[in-house]
């Protein structure tokens, strides 16, 4: 696999941090930016929201379990 390197510097070392400078919005939202120069070379979402539907689907799938569970000792 490639090395991942920041298009301005070359460097190759990554930190996420708060977006405090960002505005037009009230959204939380990191960046992700070379520990070596700042340049922000990609944006996460803070709420991490796939992280959050992937455990919304597995308490689904608990409920739905439990439900066809009583469907069918009844
Ligand atoms: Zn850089």
């Amino acid at each position: 696999m490639a090395q991942s390197r920041c298009i301005k510097c070359g460097g190759s070392n990554f930190e996420v941090v708060h977006a405090n400078n960002l505005e037009g919005t009230t959204r939380a939202v990191l960046f992700v930016q070379c520990m070596d120069c700042g340049s922000v070379v990609g944006v996460l979402d803070f709420l991490n929201m796939s992280v959050k539907i992937e455990r919304l689907k597995n308490d689904l799938r608990i409920m739905v379990e439990k439900l066809l569970d009583r469907i069918t000792v009844n």
